[in-house]
């Protein structure tokens, strides 16, 4: 008799999510702790994430936070370190961690590039280095990287550096694929289009407005439609999937031109 549910239970499994604060890592936590994970938010700025902890808590999930700058070494250290000794173990790591400042071509320093680097491309490395004992001990897990469509598949003005983390992500993600399949580790990406969180909120509503038009579904994405991709990744389900991506973008990289959309 097949159990009447989509996929193999998740819980009591733990999960490591970066920028869980906020946006698409917060979506993650609570979606994931919906289904049972332990889950441990990271983030620089604990305020915000305690308060979704707690949250999480309240609706009888476990969760819990700490600290931490994804740009560190010893603060990735400490986090993996955090997951072992409050959970045991750790099974499922989502590099979510990431900005995304806008500077043109002619007026980025070098500092600004270094930044964009540093934390979304250097910070899923190291979150990922730090997480690699404790998953191999499990025998089994699953890193899940939040890249975008920006770099891999799309441009746009003054996200040059941004771009260059995104893609980097991937050729990051392909050979680490490769090299901990061995270990029954699993290394997947998302690329989310235009999803409405707080960092995209600051972009203004005018950016979202004109953004939403550029849609074929009409709406920006919401963080769930991006936790729910990396529940699947994350699934017993998906063990055969590895170094790949998935686009959640409402169809944001389909038209060939604005035509496209005009004469729909
Ligand atoms: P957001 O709303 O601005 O939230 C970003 C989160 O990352 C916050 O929790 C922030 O918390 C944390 N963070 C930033 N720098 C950090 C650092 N150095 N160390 C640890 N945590 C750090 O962003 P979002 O829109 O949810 O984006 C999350 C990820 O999705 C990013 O990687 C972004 O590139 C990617 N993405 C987003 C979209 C979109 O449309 N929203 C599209 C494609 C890809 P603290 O500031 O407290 O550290």
């Amino acid at each position: 008799m097949l159990a009447n549910t989509m996929l193999t239970s998740i819980s009591g499994r733990t999960l490591i999510v970066t920028g869980a604060s906020k946006g698409i890592g917060k979506g993650i936590a609570r979606v994931f702790a919906s289904k049972g994970a332990r889950v441990l938010l990271a983030a620089r700025e604990l305020a915000q994430a305690d308060k979704t902890a707690e949250e999480i808590r309240t609706d009888g999930g476990v969760a819990s936070t700490v600290a931490a700058d994804v740009a560190n070494p010893e603060d990735c250290k400490r986090v993996a370190e955090t997951a072992v000794v409050r959970y045991g173990g750790i099974d499922i790591v989502c590099c979510n961690a990431g900005i995304f400042p806008a500077a043109r071509l002619g007026e980025m320093s070098a500092a600004d590039w270094d930044q964009v680097l540093n934390v979304n491309l250097k910070g899923t490395f190291l979150t990922v280095n730090s997480c690699l004992a404790a998953l191999k001990e499990r025998g089994r897990g699953r890193i899940i990287v939040t890249s975008s469509i920006t770099g891999p598949i799309t441009g746009y003005p003054g996200w040059s550096h941004y771009g260059a983390s995104k893609a980097g992500q991937l050729g990051f993600m392909r050979t680490a694929a490769i090299e901990l399949a061995p270990h029954n580790i699993t290394v997947n990406a998302l690329l989310p289009g235009n999803i409405l969180t707080e960092g995209v909120e600051a972009l203004g509503a005018e950016y979202i407005a004109r953004m939403t038009s550029a849609i074929p579904q009409k709406r920006l994405g919401s963080v769930h439609d991006v936790a729910y991709a990396a529940l699947f990744l994350a699934s017993d389900e998906a063990a055969f999937i590895t170094g790949q991506t998935i686009v959640v973008d409402g169809g944001q990289v389909l038209p060939e031109s604005h035509m496209a959309l005009e004469d729909l």
